[in-house]
């Protein structure tokens, strides 16, 4: 058996589609923002690419990629020993992706799942990122 890469394992792991990633989609389409899915030919195969606006974007879970200052980043009291560097492996992986992108001169921006379960200011987020004009409430 051919030994596979820890990318591809990381890549077979990681799930596509989720929730939030809808969320930001759903919001993202109903400001008209043209994007595309997952570039695999992208460093980190970003979960929207923005191609008009040279912008990748990354919605992150707040557990695995460790939202700073999130509660919903808790560290498990067990297992420590287990935890931490896999928490560590996540936010270099994270680090190094939007550095390679940012050398390929695209923007980077990452929502936190946290940001996704309010749909206002999701929907604000994005128009600032993308600067459109604000919400007529
Ligand atoms: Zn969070």
């Amino acid at each position: 058996m051919i030994p596979k890469s820890r990318s591809e394992i990381m890549r077979a792991v990681r799930r596509e589609n989720t929730g939030p990633e809808l969320a930001v989609r759903k919001a993202a389409h109903r400001l008209g923002l043209r994007f595309r899915l997952y570039r695999k030919d992208l460093p980190g195969t970003p979960d929207l690419i923005f191609p008009k606006h040279r912008t990748c974007l990354f919605v992150h879970g707040c557990f695995w990629h460790r939202h700073p200052g999130c509660v919903k980043a808790s560290t498990p009291k067990s297992r420590r020993d287990y935890w931490l560097p896999k928490f560590e492996r996540n936010v270099e992986r994270d680090r190094d992706n939007e550095e390679a992108l940012r050398r390929l001169g695209w923007r980077v921006v990452t929502i936190w799942e946290c940001e996704t379960r309010d749909p206002e200011g999701l929907e604000d987020r994005l128009r600032g990122t993308f600067g459109l004009p604000p919400a007529p409430r």
